[in-house]
């Protein structure tokens, strides 16, 4: 067997399609060269040798260029010559003819050329495996099929018969009008399409056709109006059944792209290998997997789809689980940096603390400190709700590094953060004896030159024991003396890239992710299941639940009259307004009128504040700070700007639109009051709720934990559309991309069972080496060891 420049290229094709991660063959595009003997490449293919021979040792950067490089020289090649084949003094290798028999282009399936071909790459389509994962977006159930006589307005049926005439006529617009008269025996119905002048031709009297669709009315009369039609035949593709809608794009049709579909899923689902080992198919249930693309496009029943839905679904959740133990293992067997525990700086700290930690504190202080006694370095989660006191914990670590002779970091989302963080611990380090406090820097984009060049040496040179700041941290020209731990403030704003990077600044430092985004275990297992996971359940005591209460509109202006009696009490107010889908830019217009109206008709003589997405970092920066300065009484803001500043004088958060929000969004709104001494409130307006946002109000109104709003969340929406992970790419799997939600991943126990057999898989085969596992090996390669923005 040879490897010809064709599967070359297909092969090229595939690792630009996986974002170059030289992932397209097992073993890396290099194997492909170890299997091409130098002496025997002709002179002008030696540069696509070294090429390929090199490519590992790229950058992500110049890989993309070597690849297109690569393929020029295929192209002109190709042009000269019949591609000859390059002999291989090795065997066969089956891997690279199965994988490009399915990877090939779609221009290889009957029925496509490159004109179909160029109009399916939009819809993400390059090869016949792309074909067959683009799923449904939808379906039309014309599974009822009913005789003409027995019809009622309003259902949608499937009925055959005889035409017994069609005509075309012009309507009063200028469109063609195609008519259908059909009959059953019990019955006839008329049939009406507009604009397909050409469906007198096919619908000609007397042929047999099956109509699907609702039944409708036209002058008192049932009718079709545009129902779907095919002339009627042993197997229907586009009536009577589950009926798929494709996603489509110009050129293509509905009609076209189900009728190739068939064409495609029928012969290549026979050769689609299933990479899920057969016992696990059998302990799950699982549907083999061309059982499972039969069905998700072409079901049988509703039965039949769920369970190819179930099917594929689990294979996202096993990917996803998969790659988080890897992530986990690869992490893990880098030599970390134990320290030692250094019980007088610890005490001493607590000791000068103005409170002592609550119980929750201290459980998740010891954890942290234990992991970093550990020659594999952490990586941990600490999670607890907003103020619940993750900065003195975190501080306590960063000292115990301190006191171990390295250097502590600690990088936040946004600069006023980093400013906070930094005020924060200059606070809780006030009662300490001068000599025994660190010495800290604060790193931000916006410091001068002159400032900035001091911290960067101060950070070299070691001198700066804590690192405080925002991304400007892991820009390049910041290098630590001795860098051990990386705290990360606010996980969902930063990439996991970004985690990475910052690792990077050190020899495998330990890492500590702060969030304030309550995750139920189930999910967060699932989805950080390579980082341990410490929770502060327990809020420091004293503090005051914030008053929630949900408004009918006509109790606005009561809204309103509070608010202002708040002022009067020298307190401050945020108002959030209403999420706007379309854009960002007509919520923030949204807002600016919303502004004007607030600050002349309502509140006159308030100094009221506006905060919008489409305001620079600056505008933003100076809003927020005359607002914690207290140089404004209310702070308007559109709910993409993260308000995230502790202003313990805050005590009124009113929220415009609540039905429009999430659980865990509306959560994130209250916490932003209720930090002071006095008491809060936040007041929930919503126009028209629905049902389920009546759901969402009462709980948000009903509780104040953060866990068991998440866990509502989590079970009212699913994980998938949970705080909003799939943008965040978080859950960026194939079917939820391709199929709009095809795993909806509500079902908490497959996402269970996942990550079972993902353990019982990986505890045996952590590499996947083992015979049977040499398909699901394959699998994962092709998907990517990572998720896509992930380089972990
Ligand atoms: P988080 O970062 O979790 O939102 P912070 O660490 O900013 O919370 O803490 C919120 C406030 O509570 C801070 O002012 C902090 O000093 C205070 N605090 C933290 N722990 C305690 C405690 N155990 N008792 C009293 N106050 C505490
Ligand atoms: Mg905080």
């Amino acid at each position: 067997m040879s490897l010809t420049l064709e599967t070359l290229r297909h092969i090229l094709i595939l690792e630009r399609k996986q974002g170059f991660r030289n992932g397209a063959v097992i073993g890396g595009l290099e194997k492909l060269a170890a299997r091409w003997q130098e002496s025997e490449t002709p002179p002008h293919l030696r540069g696509l040798l070294k090429r390929l021979q090199s490519y590992p040792h790229l950058t992500r950067e110049e890989r993309p260029p070597a690849v297109e490089e690569m393929l020029d020289i295929l192209a002109r090649r190709k042009t000269e010559n019949p591609p000859p084949s390059i002999t291989s003094e090795e065997k066969p290798s089956i891997t690279l003819v199965e994988t490009t028999d399915l990877d090939s282009p779609v221009t290889e399936v009957k029925g496509i050329g490159p004109k179909r071909a160029e109009q399916l790459s939009r819809l993400d389509v390059e090869t016949i495996r792309d074909l067959l994962y683009l799923f449904p977006h939808r379906y039309n159930d014309f599974q009822q099929m009913k005789p003409i006589y027995k019809l009622r307005y309003g259902e949608v049926v499937t009925i055959a018969g005889t035409i017994q005439k069609t005509k075309s006529r012009r309507g009063r617009g200028g469109q063609d009008i195609v008519t259908t008269v059909i009959s059953d025996g019990t019955g006839t119905i008329q049939a009406t399409w507009f604009n397909q002048p050409y469906l007198t031709k096919t619908l000609r009297a007397g042929r047999q056709v099956v109509i699907s669709g609702e039944v409708d009315e036209y002058l008192g009369r049932l009718v079709f109006t545009s129902p779907e039609w095919e002339i009627l035949a042993p197997k229907l593709v586009h009536t009577n059944g589950i009926i798929p809608v494709y996603p489509l794009t110009e050129g293509i049709s509905a009609r076209w792209m189900r009728r190739q579909m068939k064409r495609t899923v029928d012969y290549w689902t026979l050769r689609l290998p299933d990479h899920l080992p057969s016992d696990v198919r059998e302990r799950r249930s699982l549907l083999p997997l061309d059982e499972a693309i039969r069905q998700i496009h072409f079901p049988e029943g509703q039965e039949d789809l769920a369970r190819a839905r179930r099917r594929l679904s689990f294979d996202d959740l096993l990917l996803l689980q998969l790659r988080v133990l890897h992530q986990r293992h690869q992490w893990r067997s880098r030599p970390g940096r134990p320290l030692p525990l250094d019980q007088n700086a610890l005490q001493g700290f607590l000791e000068h603390l103005p409170f002592t930690l609550t119980g929750a504190q201290h459980r998740a202080l010891q954890e942290i400190l234990e992991d970093i006694q550990q020659p594999e370095p952490m990586n941990r989660l600490l999670q607890g709700d907003v103020g619940s006191g993750k900065t003195v914990v975190a501080l306590a670590v960063m000292l115990q590094v301190v006191a171990a002779g390295c250097q502590a970091v600690l990088m936040a989302p946004t600069e006023l953060l980093a400013e906070q963080h930094a005020h924060t611990i200059s606070r809780l380090l006030d009662n300490m004896k001068d000599e025994r406090r660190p010495s800290r820097v604060l790193l931000t984009g916006s410091l001068s030159k002159g400032v900035r060049k001091a911290a960067y040496e101060a950070i070299r040179e070691g001198v700066a024991e804590i690192v405080i700041g925002t991304h400007a941290l892991i820009q390049e020209g910041v290098t630590f003396h001795d860098l051990a731990l990386a705290v990360i403030d606010e996980q969902h704003r930063f990439g996991v890239a970004q985690r990475a990077s910052l690792r990077q600044k050190g020899h495998n430092p330990h890492v500590l992710v702060m969030s304030a985004t309550p995750i139920p275990r189930t999910l967060a297992l699932t989805l950080y299941g390579d980082l341990d996971i410490s929770t502060i359940d327990e809020m420091p005591p004293g503090r005051k639940p914030v008053t929630t209460r949900w408004l009918a509109p006509r109790e606005r202006e009561r809204a309103y009259h509070f608010l202002r009696s708040q002022v009067e009490e020298s307190h401050q107010a945020f108002i959030i307004c209403p999420l706007v889908e379309e854009s960002e830019k007509v919520e923030a217009r949204a807002a600016v009128e919303e502004h004007q109206r607030l600050s002349d008709d309502v509140f006159p003589g308030l100094r009221v504040g506006l905060l919008h997405g489409r305001m620079s970092g600056q505008e933003k920066d100076k809003v927020m700070r005359r607002f914690a300065a207290g140089e404004l009484d209310i702070l308007v803001s559109t709910p993409v700007v993260e308000v995230g500043i502790d202003i313990p004088n805050a005590t009124v958060m009113l929220i415009e639109g609540a039905d429009r929000f999430g659980l865990a969004q509306l959560h994130q709104f209250r916490g932003r009051v209720g930090r002071g001494e006095a008491p809060s409130y936040c007041l929930l307006l919503a126009e028209s709720p629905t049902s389920e946002a009546e759901e969402r109000l009462r709980a948000v109104e009903g509780t104040q934990d953060g866990f068991a709003l998440a866990e509502k969340d989590l079970e009212m929406r699913g994980p998938g559309e949970f705080f909003g992970l799939r943008q965040s790419g978080l859950l960026d799997l194939p079917s939820i991309r391709r199929a709009g939600g095809l795993a909806k991943l509500s079902d908490v126990e497959l996402l269970k069972m996942a990550r079972q057999e993902a353990r019982r898989i990986f505890q045996a085969d952590p590499d996947l080496s083992q015979p049977r596992h040499q398909l699901l090996h394959r699998w994962v390669l092709r998907l990517g060891w990572q998720g896509e923005g992930d380089l972990s």
